[in-house]
């Protein structure tokens, strides 16, 4: 069966006890189902005491960020392997937050790419463009350049995902339309075969990201070329995420009965 690909972005929110709480109860409700993967990614601090509650569950636990290099003097920063020691599994790579208020360029995060997959981490590489860069006509260029560069040099045999963000419908509430989530989905997949070849392709998830709720999330999971979606603000809110879930889960077809 395939399953549907689901992560959350946390950011700069919650403490550790309703971390804790968050995860214990997501665990009890969808740990076992097989239809999904549920990816949350959390802040930093909580990270390794939140990896026991989801072993052998369909969750995995994920930074929201790391640094390019693997040790070194680099006051503040957290590494891959930092990572992997705490029993992190995936990292976000170049959110839209990261490249506005802390001016990540793509070749930085293609750098933190690399490491991520030397290290063992499965990262999920943003891209997607501003809204003047939409209006301007620029988008599908915009995303090939991001593409080419983000990923440049990428493993075959690795598992990765591509979240497409457009920055303007993040916590906005705005969506594309179907229609252009769809279309935009293929020329980020057409891309990734042309440049990194069939492995790569094969391997590599696209997401879609920017205002995802349970309204909306059946919708873009049933798109050709979505593999799974991702969840800011309402991942914070526990019947919120899991309802919107459920909507993704829906799209699977089930081929045990
Ligand atoms: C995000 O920040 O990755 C995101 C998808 O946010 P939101 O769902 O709030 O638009």
């Amino acid at each position: 069966m395939k399953r549907v690909v689901v992560f959350a972005n946390w950011k700069m929110n919650k403490k550790l006890d309703e971390a804790g709480d968050f995860i214990k109860k997501l665990v009890a409700l969808l740990g076992g189902r097989q239809d999904i993967i549920v990816i949350m990614c959390i802040p930093y601090t909580y990270i390794g005491s939140v990896t026991s509650l989801i072993k052998d569950t369909c969750i995995e636990i994920g930074s929201e960020n790391m640094h390019a290099g693997e040790w070194g003097e680099f006051t503040g920063e957290i590494s891959a392997p930092m990572l992997v020691s705490v029993g992190c599994s995936h990292v976000l790579l170049g959110h839209s937050e990261r490249r506005r208020y802390f001016e990540e360029t793509e070749e930085e995060v293609g750098r933190k790419m690399l490491s991520a997959l030397k290290n063992g981490l499965t990262p999920i590489v943003c891209i997607g463009e501003t809204l003047e860069e939409k209006e301007s006509g620029r988008a599908l260029e915009i995303l090939d350049k991001q593409i080419r560069v983000c990923l440049h040099g990428i493993p075959p045999s690795h598992r990765c995902y591509v979240a497409y963000e457009p920055r303007w419908a993040i916590g906005t509430g705005t969506t594309p339309e179907y229609g252009e989530i769809e279309k935009t989905h293929l020329f980020i997949r057409k891309k990734i075969g042309e440049y990194y070849g069939e492995i790569v392709f094969g391997n590599t998830g696209v997401l879609y990201g920017g205002s995802v709720t349970a309204d909306n999330s059946y919708k873009i999971c049933s798109l050709n070329g979505v593999d799974g979606v991702g969840f800011g603000g309402c991942s914070l809110d526990f019947d919120c995420f899991t309802k919107g879930i459920e909507e993704a889960a829906r799209t699977v077809v089930r081929t045990d009965r």
